[in-house]
């Protein structure tokens, strides 16, 4: 496999609308910096629109395009991990195909890494064009995380962000199945920078996280990098006894005093209470467990349904099933 300078790296799902644009604004910044040594890669995670026969256009007529498509949709992040494997830049480029982090800021970003760093990751000061709810949700979100996890993830990061070889590498060595890239990357260590930039709205089309995916994605952040909300059935039972002991002296006064006690509102309240507590902590525990049973069968990551480039190329469009972690 001949090195290129520069993959770009880009996961697309229903993105029809905005893909032309994408493809003029990243050759653009591209031409301008590495001249022809670079490649597109797009990745059709199973889009239900006509992603794929765009991608196809594209690449027939644009050499430096790799268009692969998946067998149908794995979600973002597998997405994205299939466009890491399938890439052979030495640096690596990641993109939403939104548009809404500017591929412009590619020289900026290529400047901080001639300086030596392995990582340069674009971190949001601004979010354009989004609901109030996702921008609150998603800052509640970034904190709750950092409290929860061990290891030092930035806050207000996406998967914007230029990465050297040896950083997509390791990476790609790590099979887990529920990943979260950001934290993964960050977990990796080495040298690591931050470029601020101001986030743009969609170019078009609308999210492709609704509220049931970003719950998700939040749960596979948290019990992938975390396993102190194990722990909490720990804090749960000690609260409680403590509040058990209150309680006990509460009767004991009555009793000794003549007072009946009217217990029945409050009986119920603590065996409700207790009940949704413990419905709570096993749900925690099924979490990780149900995580344990998914990586035990050890599927590979995605499927590769195939991979087309442009017939000027050497390869066109070849047929492969290929899974990941081989
Ligand atoms: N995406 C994907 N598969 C999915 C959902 C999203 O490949 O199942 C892609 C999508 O096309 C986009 C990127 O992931 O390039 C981020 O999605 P989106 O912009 O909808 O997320 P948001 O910016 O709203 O968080
Ligand atoms: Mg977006």
């Amino acid at each position: 496999m001949t090195a290129i300078r520069l993959s770009v790296v880009v996961p697309c799902y229903n993105e029809e609308e905005g893909l032309k644009e994408l493809h003029q604004r990243v050759t653009a910044v591209c031409r301008e910096t590495m001249g022809f040594d670079y490649e597109l890669v797009l990745i059709n995670d199973g889009s239900k629109d006509s992603t794929w026969q765009q991608m196809c256009e594209l690449s027939t007529l644009d050499p430096n395009i790799v268009a692969i498509n998946l067998s149908r949709n794995h979600g973002h992040q597998l997405a994205l991990s299939a466009g890491l494997q399938m890439c052979r830049g030495e640096r690596v480029f990641v993109l939403d195909a939104d548009l809404q982090d500017p591929p412009e800021l590619l020289p900026k970003m290529m400047e901080k890494m001639d300086q030596g760093c392995e990582v340069v990751f674009g971190q949001r000061i601004k979010r354009e064009g989004e609901t109030a709810f996702k921008k609150a949700s998603a800052h509640f979100f970034y904190r709750l995380l950092d409290r929860l996890v061990d290891i030092d993830i930035p806050t207000d990061t996406g998967d914007f962000r230029l990465m050297s070889r040896r950083a997509v590498e390791l990476l790609n060595s790590m099979p887990e199945h529920h990943r979260f890239i950001r934290g993964m990357v960050s977990w990796i260590g080495l040298r690591q920078e931050a470029l601020p930039y101001e986030r743009a709205a969609r170019f078009a089309g609308e999210t492709k996280y609704p509220l049931s995916k970003m719950i998700k994605f939040a749960i596979d952040a948290i019990t992938g990098f975390s396993v102190r909300p194990l722990r909490m059935a720990s804090y749960f039972g000690i609260g409680f006894g403590v509040a058990t002991l209150g309680l006990l002296l509460y009767v004991l006064i009555h009793y000794f005093t003549g007072n009946s006690v009217d217990g029945w509102t409050s009986l119920a309240v603590i065996m409700l209470a207790l009940g949704s507590i413990q419905l709570f902590v096993a749900g925690v525990m099924g979490e990780y467990m149900g995580r344990l049973y998914m990586e035990a069968k050890g599927r590979p990551l995605f499927i590769i349904q195939e991979v087309y480039t442009s017939p000027a190329t050497a390869s066109s469009s070849q047929h492969v099933e290929t899974a990941a972690n081989e």
